[in-house]
């Protein structure tokens, strides 16, 4: 059933009731993963509390901020898994020309940056937010994030937008102009519809041509909830204990604050200003001696705090009296076990949250863990990543095919984007010595080769030029899974066979900038030049030594 698309009727009845939704949604989240609005948010627990509990707590409240930025971590390995490929469909020129558009889509970012920088924060916090490609003032494409809240309505397909109303926006020029301008775009147009008073109508000279014949803009969201009608969060299943976390590190912080001091007691002694009276002698206004209440104990008699530097005189014991000192005076330590039990909670709380979220556990201690078990462990990680993966590179294509559109001006251009889904979610070590197993049990040379480059990968995950000057210097040697004996034992010799031998020589002698910017084909050349360089070296010195 087609409803037909009617801006005048959605924009009178107010911000759709899904949009609404969507953004009580998206502060929620919001609130979670960078902690705006969390003072606001905790006002729901102070039934269970007194009224000092709760000042003291909002001063020293603590937002869930620090522990999903430890959650989402994972997340990353999108953008720095291997693999993967980007199908641009295109020859030549042409190609050139889109590439270099897209390598600036905002802010001089290229796309896959713009994703990781921009994208990926919101994908968390606010899933029926949009990616959107625009026009900027100066007339440039430009992309950029259309918030749930910058939204009146939108009608979608799966993540595609087939119609949207954006958020009105008033004439910041003009004070009295009480007007509201709605912004409106489908497949054909995009236009302003204006609303003054109860009337709405459509401003005429504001219709412009929707080239591409959709709307730009793409759903964050992956996960589509029927019942709600929202595209739910990554984190959406964890937000009961997120809560939980919220208000149990708020109880442990002022837990901490206002029982968490030692307390000191001792017996009373006797207050120094008024020697235990409670008053002193004092002058009135006619000079007469008055009795006035001692200012120090304000009558109490007793001392009610002590300086560091009082000293409390204890008489000499006669023989038969009990020795009193040190029982005079002492600390009470506040209670460890509640302190020790909130400590605990936490932590729980936050390992069960890595589990929901990633179906693991997150273990400080990997040393304890066979490298099977860790391995089994990071399988439903990885599932999970992946399927996130495949969010982040529809973005891409979407994105990549509507600037190829405009920039070709073509508009059945389409590319194609698959992201890699090889992730490093293992340590160095930990590959290492699979790579050693490997080669002890004798598995297949694909397998070993396989994994000495996840290693390689592994160790230089932060420093790809490391990796490539690796990769390159191992691609010289011309019988990587031999060694110089085995290789000498097949009957290979000349040239190959001084290769083979010199290879650890030759790279040993390379400066760090060869090893950088030499092309493979350099480097090899550079290692047979070695090679004939030492043989007639070699030969030289058997002619001295013959002579
Ligand atoms: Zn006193």
């Amino acid at each position: 059933m087609q409803q037909t698309f009617d801006p005048i009727a959605l924009i009178k009845e107010g911000v759709s009731d899904r949009i609404s939704k969507a953004i009580r949604y998206s502060k929620e989240l919001n609130m979670h993963v960078t902690g705006l609005g969390v003072e606001e948010y905790t006002e729901i627990f102070n039934k269970y509390e007194s009224l000092d509990n709760r000042e003291l707590r909002e001063e020293l409240l603590k937002s869930n901020k620090s522990v999903f930025s430890f959650l989402l971590r994972p997340l990353d390995k999108i953008f720095t898994a291997k693999g993967g490929s980007i199908s641009y469909n295109l020859q030549d020129n042409r190609l050139e020309t889109l590439k270099d558009y897209v390598s600036d889509i905002s802010d001089g970012l290229d796309i896959k940056t713009y994703l990781k920088k921009k994208v990926k924060a919101q994908y968390v916090i606010d899933p029926n937010g949009l990616v959107m490609i625009d026009i900027d003032n100066e007339g440039n494409l430009d992309t950029r994030i259309i918030r749930s809240s910058q939204i009146h309505y939108y009608n979608n397909r799966g993540n595609k937008i087939k119609e949207i109303i954006f958020a009105p926006y008033k004439d910041d020029t003009d004070d009295k102009d009480t007007k509201e301008y709605y912004r409106v775009i489908d497949s054909l147009t995009d236009s302003i519809y204006i609303k003054e008073g109860d009337e709405v109508f459509l401003d005429e000279s504001s219709v412009i041509q929707n080239f591409l014949g959709y709307v730009p803009a793409f759903i964050l969201g992956d996960t589509y909830d029927p019942n709600s009608e929202l595209f739910l969060s990554i984190i959406d299943c964890v937000l009961e204990d997120a809560n939980e976390h919220l208000r149990d590190v708020s109880v442990k912080v002022v837990h901490k604050l206002s029982h968490g001091y030692a307390k000191y007691w001792q017996y009373p002694e006797s207050c120094t200003t008024c020697g235990g009276e409670g008053e002193i002698k004092s002058k009135n206004d006619s000079n007469a001696v008055i009795d006035i209440i001692c200012p120090t104990c304000l009558g109490g008699k007793v001392k009610n705090h002590k300086d560091a530097s009082d000293l409390t005189i204890v008489a000499i014991p006669d023989k038969d009296d009990p020795i009193l000192a040190p029982n005079i005076a002492g600390y009470i330590n506040p209670s460890i076990e509640i302190w020790q039990q909130y400590k605990e909670d936490i932590i729980g709380l936050k390992n069960e949250m890595h589990q929901t979220l990633w179906g693991n556990y997150f273990s400080e201690n990997t040393k304890n863990e066979t490298a099977t078990g860790r391995q089994l462990n990071v399988q439903p990680e990885t599932e999970r990543i992946v399927g996130i993966s495949n969010t982040f590179s529809s973005i891409h294509e979407f994105l990549l095919t509507a600037y190829g559109a405009i920039a070709l001006f073509d508009k059945n251009y389409k590319a194609q984007v698959k992201y890699g889904t090889r992730y490093l979610m293992e340590s160095p070590d930990e590959v290492l010595k699979r790579y050693t197993e490997a080669k002890e049990k004798g598995l297949p040379q694909l397998v070993q080769n396989d994994l000495l480059d996840v290693f390689y990968q592994t160790q230089h995950s932060n420093n790809n030029v490391e990796y490539q000057k690796i990769k390159k210097l191992l691609a010289t040697d011309p019988f990587p899974d031999l060694t110089p004996t085995e290789v000498k034992d097949l009957g290979v010799e000349g040239e190959d066979l001084l290769k083979k031998i010199y290879h650890s020589q030759w790279i040993n002698q390379l400066n760090e900038a060869k090893k950088v910017f030499m092309t493979l084909e350099e480097l090899n050349k550079d290692l047979t030049e070695y090679v004939i360089l030492k043989s007639i070296n070699n030969v030289k010195e058997v002619q001295q030594t013959t002579d």
